[in-house]
């Protein structure tokens, strides 16, 4: 008999600032959770209700190491960077930056949501790369919400972007097995899922309030949750519709040294990370 996932920990949410100065709701990094490997920074942006010629972004950065994930909900966002690469993300898209060797982007409102303003909202996740892969050519991955993987269950709509989630797969291809699907639960809902019993399992409730996990474990928006070992995760909604998060990945157990937009093994990788950076090795947008 398949055993259902139980809730081992639960963290609640800061809240923040990040890039420009945009609202974001952080599990983690935080003093108390510094990572859930593979996972190294989980931030659900806003929502957020811009007025005309006010929406934020995060202007030019660099990165090395880790991939950078962004999936809007609502909103329209540009993202450029210094390999001549240029998107647009509308609601619902992905697009599954491979940082690796280095790069240096933007994140901006795109132009016609800047002059319109409206609501923004999504999200900002950090994949660890092994540390045979920190130096990989950048890559990138743009889905548009109509490619991700879609099912039902009873109650259920599930959006996939990448693993194995009860028999469907996503379309985002990763260097290690790596789960992350979007849920939305309608009121009343109650199910069962199998998905693959070699991930460690997270989940992050975007809105609404249910019970998860063997022991129907109450979490709310903001909520991040651990699991422990089994072959189904159990999710109920509470109280109207819940969404969440599921995020799963094969823990790297590798050392972490971070600072800023680097992510690397040791402090001596990251000190060089800066240096590339500075001598224009991760390249400039528009160049
Ligand atoms: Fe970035």
């Amino acid at each position: 008999m398949a055993r259902t996932r139980p809730v081992l920990s639960h963290v609640v949410s800061t809240h923040t600032l990040e890039g420009g100065g945009f609202p974001v709701t952080r599990p983690f990094p935080t003093q108390v959770l510094m990572q859930a490997d593979p996972f190294l920074l989980l931030d659900h942006l806003g929502p957020v209700r811009w007025a005309p010629g006010e929406a934020i972004g995060a202007p030019e950065h660099p990165h090395r190491g880790f991939e950078a994930v962004t999936y809007l909900l609502q909103g329209r966002m540009c993202h450029e960077d210094s390999f001549g690469h240029k998107g647009e993300l509308n609601p619902g898209d992905v697009q599954w930056m491979t940082a690796g060797s280095g790069l240096v982007h933007s994140e901006l409102p795109h132009p016609e949501f800047l002059a319109q303003g409206g609501v923004m909202e999504g999200f900002q996740i950090w994949v660890n790369l092994p540390a045979s892969h920190k130096m990989a050519p950048p890559k990138y991955q743009e889905v548009p919400n109509q490619k991700l993987a879609k099912f039902e269950k009873p109650s259920c709509k599930v959006t996939l972007i990448a693993g194995e989630l009860d028999g469907h797969k996503g379309p985002v291809e990763t260097v290690r097995p790596v789960l992350c699907a979007h849920l939305e639960l309608e009121a009343g809902a109650d199910l069962e899922l199998p998905l693959p019993p070699v991930l460690t399992l997270y989940l992050y409730v975007i809105h609404g309030q249910g019970r998860f996990g063997e022991q129907t474990a109450p979490a709310q928006a903001g909520d991040f949750l651990f699991f422990g070992a089994g072959e189904t995760v159990h999710l109920e909604a509470q109280d109207g519709p819940v969404s969440v998060l599921l995020l799963g990945g094969e823990p790297l157990q590798e050392p972490v040294a971070r600072y800023g937009p680097f992510v690397m093994n040791t402090k001596a990788e990251v000190l060089q990370a800066f240096a590339d950076f500075e001598a224009g090795k991760m390249g400039r947008i528009g160049t």
